[in-house]
């Protein structure tokens, strides 16, 4: 009796410390500290699925040959459960081994797998992952671990299932869900920390505003599905033209904005000048057709044209930007109280 006590204390003060975690690696942690006082085993490791990635953190100490047992043990209950076929050769498999217990245990390296518990992670029907207890030795583990390891499973699902959740509405609110570009949210959030920096600091920081010329056209003359592919495929364009410090968000429907840390006028003009080139010398490819566009672009630095606020700075750019619409289309302008299309300073 005293034995169950002391067990169902075990088992609450562990449950307590996953629902406490803040990332995954925490709950292994938890779960690495928490579990050899409730179970005997040689290795334990937590499998589970992120878009289409299968990821698997296993104890250092796990030999070699239990890691393969594991894994296939694991996909065969992911793919009876959760209605899905795995293959390990298919799906990436990405293994994470780590030290756990402070007292490691020692498990010969040529070990085999005698005995394992191995359970499905599921919240409301949805199968997230496994989690495997592992033995040498033959019958390790009885109908009380089983128990216990289920209650454990279920607090573990709840709390993978709390991080998906969180993570999907961060990428809501980060991300523009057509082009993968960074949203205007993010954008004038980030904006507001740079312009801070440079405005206390000094350093200079360009903004570059971005329209495709004309495209009204592509969604009329292809239809809007292909217009849309058209916007995937500039953005990928502008995303892979600017440096890692560099952010690309998409500001409207077929408008981007470049924030560009650090960069004085004339560099963020050559940056500007360079893209429209590119896009003007590129087919972009939309279902079986070739597209070709063209951008206009304005752009507005601090500290050459004195902004005070964030809100300065993207206006200037957009008054630029309409400058270069009204010059003519597939032009870069920079801001001027009268802005002019404008040449590399000498
Ligand atoms: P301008 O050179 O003056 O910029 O001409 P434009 O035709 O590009 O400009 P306008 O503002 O008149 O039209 C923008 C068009 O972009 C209208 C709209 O149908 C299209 N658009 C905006 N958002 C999306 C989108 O998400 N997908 C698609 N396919 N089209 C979009
Ligand atoms: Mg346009
Ligand atoms: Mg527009």
């Amino acid at each position: 009796m005293r034995l169950i006590f002391k067990n169902l204390n075990v088992l609450r003060s562990t449950i307590n410390a996953i629902s406490k975690s803040f990332e995954i690696k925490e709950i292994f942690e938890s779960a690495g500290n928490n579990l050899p006082n409730l179970f005997d085993f040689s290795s334990f490791g937590i499998f589970w699925k992120e878009d289409h990635l299968l990821f698997l953190f296993q104890e250092d100490s796990c030999p070699p040959p239990f890691t393969q047992e594991v894994v296939r043990n694991m996909l065969k209950v992911f793919s009876i459960l959760g209605g899905e076929s795995f293959e390990a050769d298919r799906m990436p498999l990405q293994i994470e081994k780590r030290k756990l217990r402070p007292k490691q245990m020692m498990v010969d390296p040529k070990a085999t797998l005698k005995s394992h518990l191995t359970l499905p992670l599921t919240v409301e029907g949805e199968i997230l992952g496994c989690i495997s207890l592992n033995s040498d030795q033959p019958n390790a583990f009885d109908v009380q671990d089983l128990q216990f390891l289920s209650v454990i499973g279920y607090q573990m699902a709840a709390t993978l299932k709390h991080f998906q959740r969180f993570s999907s509405i961060q990428n809501i609110a980060t991300y523009d869900t057509l082009t993968g570009l960074y949203n205007r949210r993010y954008f004038e959030e980030k904006l507001g920390a740079e312009a801070q920096k440079s405005f206390y600091g000094g350093s200079p920081l360009s903004l570059v505003m971005v329209d495709i010329d004309h495209f009204k056209k592509v969604n009329d003359t292809l239809g809007h599905t292909e217009g849309d592919q058209a916007l995937i495929k500039i953005s990928s364009l502008l995303k892979s033209s600017v440096r890692k410090k560099d952010i690309v968000a998409r500001y409207g429907g077929e408008e981007f904005i470049l924030m560009l840390p650090e960069a004085v006028l004339k560099e963020s003009f050559l940056i500007a000048e360079r893209i429209r080139r590119l896009v003007e010398e590129t087919s972009f490819e939309v279902g079986k057709t070739e597209v070709n566009l063209t951008v206009s672009m304005g752009i507005s630095n601090f500290p050459s044209h004195r902004a005070k606020s964030k809100e300065d700075l993207i206006r200037m750019a957009d008054q630029a930007l309409y400058d270069a619409k009204k010059g003519g289309r597939n032009k870069v302008c920079i801001f001027t109280e009268k802005s002019s299309p404008w040449t590399i300073p000498t």
